[in-house]
């Protein structure tokens, strides 16, 4: 579940955004949409707990972070956030593997090889799990990214632009993987995109429901931000 109230981030030299408050219940999907530059991937820096707001708060899987501090909030964000950024940041060095191991460290927890089999598996890509990042294909990484960041059962993810640069069919393969991904951990999905596809992705019937959401962002009237 994501909840926020009076939302706003202002950067030190550039605009102030604050943003419209949320209520999505756990499980379900929001598109964040709104043109380049609106604050999308800034909300998603905020619900992630990796910066504090300006004003507002805001609970994302029933922990108030406003009451964490960094260590505290690291540790969070390990276990109940998924992130798949727009640039995937695989270690270019470690083998697809070991780039999921770095997630049990990061969180504290011992390496367990048979939930990186598994999740590699459930996306299709285990048979790519001694490979290093640059043999794998786009949509490969970006499977590999998905199944880094469901590793360890977030309870929300958080997708930065996932079609970008991929064509037609990779980006409807791309939502659809989301969807199913999300569906399958019972985890609340968060779309953040500029592309006007990826309404079109997401089947009627999956929008027609109680837990599908849509949040536009527009850009800021702050004469700031257009410098
Ligand atoms: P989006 O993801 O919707 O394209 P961002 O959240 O990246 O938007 O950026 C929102 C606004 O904040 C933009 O005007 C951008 O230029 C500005 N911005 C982003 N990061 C910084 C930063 N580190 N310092 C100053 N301004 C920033
Ligand atoms: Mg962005």
């Amino acid at each position: 579940m994501i909840r926020t109230r009076q939302l706003s981030y202002h950067y030190p030299n550039g605009p102030a955004l604050s943003f419209p408050d949320v209520d999505v219940t756990q499980g379900a999907v929001l598109l964040l949409s709104g043109p380049s530059g609106c604050g999308k991937s800034t909300w998603l820096a905020l619900i992630a707990g990796l910066v504090l707001p300006s004003t507002g708060d805001l609970t994302v899987a029933n922990q108030a972070l406003g009451a964490l501090n960094n260590v505290a909030a690291d540790a969070w964000r390990a276990g109940a956030i998924g992130f798949l950024p727009q640039k995937l940041h695989l270690s270019a060095a470690l083998t697809v593997q070991q780039n999921l191991a770095l997630s049990f460290w990061a969180s504290g927890q011992p390496e367990d090889p048979a939930r990186i089999k598994a999740a590699l598996q459930a996306l299709g890509v285990h048979d790519l799990a001694l490979r290093k990042p640059a043999q794998l294909s786009g949509g490969q990484a970006q499977r590999v990214a998905l199944a880094r960041a469901v590793l360890l059962a977030p309870r929300v993810i958080l997708a930065d632009e996932p079609t970008a640069s991929l064509d037609d069919e990779a980006a409807a393969d791309a939502v659809g993987l989301l969807l199913r991904t999300a569906k399958q951990h019972g985890a609340t999905l968060v779309i953040a995109t500029h592309d006007a596809r990826v309404a079109k992705l997401i089947p009627t019937d999956e929008q027609g429901q109680a837990r599908f959401h849509s949040l536009k962002l527009v850009r800021p009237s702050n004469p700031l931000s257009a410098l």
